[in-house]
Parts: structure tokens; C-alpha cells; sequence
């Protein structure tokens, strides 16, 4: 394919094909070339921290696209391709080996980067985040060698990473423990019950969960990472540790070509920029609110939808993101399902039983509803979608 200008995609992720795809499906011709610097093509995220860490699934099964149906759709996917800067005024990118791209429109699709823990011993080659395919290999070769010599896992933070490495980790029979810095879990997610719930759980099935750990240094010896210290003095051994304290926006290109960020790269509810050339969609964002806040959201819908809304934006039409949000998480045979967010809410109703096999919790602000988390109640999950929906405002 030629490179007269056409729409360019920085990030072959889950935001980076949908916006690919719907430009196709919006009626675009011209060229779309897809860019992403890792050596796969679009794969899902989420069973890194489930079913590909066990072993349950192949690298197939983690495959978006066959080639074949980008090719049919006329998508220029290149792998192995690092954008290294963007020249607004030129409409043109600068590649990492050099290269120029010229583009008439571009998506930013650039994903995160997990937060790095800056402490002794943190470089240790045994003392890993999962973000990636090959994040994931490495991690899972970690954890059989762990199993073969009966040694420990330490996981560092208690969100979601954190609690799915760890359930999985425990399911192929190691043993583990959470260090999370807050006094709860997932505490920006989960409401405070749900939290409790979830420690109770990870309690139940052998996890040793420690809130308000302030883990000081990780001891190191032979080059290997051996025990986590905490300010406390409790020292943990260990045969590997996960670190999953949070993720970093990548929004460096777009700051550098002066677009503006906060944390994120700030788009407005159709996903556009300051510049009407450029649009960006999923992790890489921050979506600027009608109150002048700002929301980030890191989860499969909130690429998919605010992609959907970059490419229509780039075929000048006007599609707002302003659905419900909903996002899942699996761990020990239990599906927690939440919609929306439990801003403001001021009343919580339980359904079902919080002891049982499966319960929802909503939340209300006066009449209204405003979340629903829902553990093993699909319908519950998709009934509150709906009636969410009617009243979305974000
Ligand atoms: P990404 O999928 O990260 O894609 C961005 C791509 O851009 C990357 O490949 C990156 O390498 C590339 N890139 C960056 N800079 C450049 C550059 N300069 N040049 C070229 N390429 C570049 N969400 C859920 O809703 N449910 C889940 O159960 C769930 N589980 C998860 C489990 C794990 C282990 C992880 C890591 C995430 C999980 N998520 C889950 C979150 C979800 O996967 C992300 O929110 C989603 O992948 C974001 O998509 P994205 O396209 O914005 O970013
Ligand atoms: P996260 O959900 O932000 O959780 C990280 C947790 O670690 C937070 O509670 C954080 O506390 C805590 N923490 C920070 N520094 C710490 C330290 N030094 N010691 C101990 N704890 C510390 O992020 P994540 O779990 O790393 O997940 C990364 C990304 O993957 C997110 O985008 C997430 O949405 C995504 N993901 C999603 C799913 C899902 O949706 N099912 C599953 C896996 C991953 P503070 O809040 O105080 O920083």
C-alpha cells in the first residue's frame, strides 16, 4: 500500500482496531494504516491475567483478527512499528527508525504502561508486570518454576491485576500473598463492601491478603529477588512477584506535539482533541466531563466505545460516548459484572445474598440508579445496563 496520506492508527490494540474497523464500517476509502510496536497483532488483554496465565488457552485464542479478514477490510496493519514523534503542522509522523509517515488523519491509540515500583531490588528479573503477551510467557514460566520449587508468590497491590494474578496463581496450587498499600481492595472501583467481600474471598481460597502494606525493599540475592520488606518489618519470601499498582496513560507523543494532557490525553465525549486532524480513544485518554473534571476509564468497553467515536469523528460525523460503563472481572470461579459509577450514591440495595452463589448490589442516588456490581447475576448486570443507560449522562 502507498503512503499517500490517509488515516494513521498509533497503537495496535483494542482501541487501535475498533477505530480501523469502524472507519471501514463508517464508510472511509481511503488508506488505514494500523501501527503497533509490539511483534503481535491485536490480541485480547484480559485473559492474560486469567486463562492464558494458566495455561488454559493458546496464543490463538488471543488473536482479534486473522490476517486475512484485515487484509479483506483493507487494513494496513504493521507490526514492529514505533512512532516516535508527531508533527501537527507537517500532518506527518516520525517513526523510531527514522521513517516519515504522512497522515490526514490520525488516532491515538497508545494504550499504558504500567506503573513502575521504584524501590531496591524492584529490577530484579523475577519482579514482573503484566501488560503484555510476552509479560504474560514470562510470568507464567515464573510461576512454574515457583511450583516446582515449592516457592512463594508475592503479588504488590490489591487492584485487579492484583487479584486475578494471585486467584490464578493460587488455582495451579501456589502459594501467595497480596501487599496492597490502601486499607482496602480494588479501592477505587469496588465500594467498601464489595472489598471486604472480595478479601473474604481471597481469604477463603489460601490468599494471604495484607491491607495497608508499605513495602519498603524487595531483598535480592544471587540477582534474584527472594523476600518482600515491608516498613513494618514483616518480610514475605518469594519465588516471584507481581507488581500491579496501576498504569501510566501513554500520552507522550500526544504531549510532546503539544496536544493537551492530564494524566491522559484529553479528549472531549467524541473523542477529539484539540486538533480536529487528531482524535485518540481508550487507556491512553482522559475524557473531559461537562462539570470541566476530568474520568479516566481503563477497560475493554471504554476503548471500544470511545474508539467507535474517534472514527466517526474523523468521518466528520458526531457519535457521543456518553454510555453507561461496564467492565468484568474473573477470579475463583466468581464473575463480578459492574455498570456505571457509584458517584454520589447514597443507598445500597442488596440482592440475593452476600453468603450465596450469587448477589448484586445497586446503587442509588435518591431514585436514581447509578451502579450496579453484580457477582454470578448476569441478568442483574444487564438489566441495570439498561436501565442505566436510559439516564447516562458520562
Ligand atoms: P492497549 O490494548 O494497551 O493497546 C495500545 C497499544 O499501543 C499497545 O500495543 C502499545 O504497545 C501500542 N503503542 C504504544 N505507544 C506506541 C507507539 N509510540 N507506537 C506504536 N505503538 C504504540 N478490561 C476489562 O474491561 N476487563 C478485563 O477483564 C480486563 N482484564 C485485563 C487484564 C490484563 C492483564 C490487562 C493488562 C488489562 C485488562 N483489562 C481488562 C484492561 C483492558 O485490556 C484495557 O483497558 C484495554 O486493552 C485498553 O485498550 P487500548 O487499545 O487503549 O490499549
Ligand atoms: P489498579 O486497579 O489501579 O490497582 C492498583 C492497586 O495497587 C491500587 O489499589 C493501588 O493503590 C495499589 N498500590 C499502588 N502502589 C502500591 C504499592 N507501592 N504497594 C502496594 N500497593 C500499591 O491497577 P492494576 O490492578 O495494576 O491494573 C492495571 C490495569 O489493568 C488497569 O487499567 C486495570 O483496569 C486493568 N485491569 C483490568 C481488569 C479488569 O477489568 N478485570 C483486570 C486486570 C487489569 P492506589 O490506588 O492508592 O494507587
Amino acid at each position: 500500500m502507498s503512503d499517500v496520506p490517509g488515516i494513521v492508527i498509533i497503537g495496535a490494540g483494542q482501541a487501535g482496531l475498533q477505530s480501523a474497523e469502524s472507519l471501514r464500517a463508517g464508510g472511509f476509502q481511503g488508506s488505514i494504516t494500523l501501527l503497533g510496536d509490539e511483534p503481535y497483532g491485536p490480541y485480547h488483554r484480559p485473559p492474560l491475567s486469567k486463562a492464558w496465565l494458566s495455561g488454559e488457552i493458546e496464543a490463538s485464542q488471543l488473536v482479534m483478527r486473522a490476517p486475512e479478514l484485515l487484509a479483506r477490510k483493507e487494513i494496513d496493519l504493521r507490526i514492529g512499528v514505533r512512532v516516535h514523534s508527531i508533527d501537527r503542522a507537517a500532518q506527518m509522523l516520525r517513526l523510531a527508525d527514522g521513517k516519515a509517515l504522512p497522515y490526514a488523519g490520525l488516532v491515538l491509540a497508545t494504550g499504558a504502561t504500567p506503573r513502575a515500583l521504584r524501590l531496591p531490588g524492584a529490577d530484579a528479573p523475577n519482579v514482573l508486570a503484566l501488560r503484555t503477551r510476552d509479560d504474560g510467557v514470562r510470568i507464567a514460566e515464573a510461576l512454574s518454576v515457583c511450583k516446582s520449587r515449592a516457592l512463594p508468590v508475592v503479588v504488590i497491590g490489591g487492584g485487579f491485576i492484583g487479584l486475578e494474578v494471585a486467584a490464578t496463581a493460587r488455582k495451579l496450587g501456589l502459594e501467595v500473598s497480596v501487599l496492597e498499600a490502601t486499607p482496602r481492595l480494588c479501592a477505587r472501583a469496588l465500594v467498601p463492601m464489595l472489598s471486604d467481600w472480595f478479601a473474604e474471598l481471597h481469604r477463603s481460597h489460601g490468599v494471604g491478603i495484607e491491607l495497608g502494606a508499605k513495602v519498603a525493599a524487595i531483598e535480592v540475592s544471587d540477582g534474584r529477588a527472594v523476600a518482600v520488606r515491608c516498613a513494618d518489618g514483616a518480610v514475605f519470601s518469594c519465588g516471584l512477584v507481581v507488581v500491579g499498582i496501576g498504569v501510566v496513560a501513554n500520552d507522550q507523543l500526544a504531549f510532546a506535539a503539544g496536544l493537551e494532557c492530564e494524566g491522559g490525553i484529553v479528549v472531549d465525549e467524541c473523542a477529539r482533541t484539540a486538533d480536529p486532524m487528531i482524535t485518540a480513544a481508550g487507556d491512553c485518554t482522559a475524557r473531559r466531563l461537562p462539570d470541566g473534571g476530568l474520568l479516566r476509564l481503563e477497560s475493554v468497553n471504554n476503548a471500544t466505545e470511545q474508539a467507535k467515536s474517534a472514527a466517526a469523528s474523523l468521518l466528520g460525523l458526531e457519535r457521543k460516548f456518553t454510555g453507561t460503563p461496564w467492565f468484568w472481572s474473573d477470579q475463583f470461579g466468581w464473575k463480578l459484572q459492574m455498570a456505571g459509577l457509584p458517584v454520589g450514591a447514597d443507598r445500597v440495595e442488596l440482592r440475593g445474598d452476600m453468603q450465596g452463589d450469587s448477589f448484586s448490589l445497586y446503587h442509588y442516588r435518591g431514585d436514581q440508579l447509578v451502579s450496579a456490581d453484580s457477582l454470578n447475576a448476569p441478568k442483574d448486570h444487564l438489566a441495570a445496563r439498561k436501565e442505566l443507560d436510559k439516564t447516562a449522562t458520562l
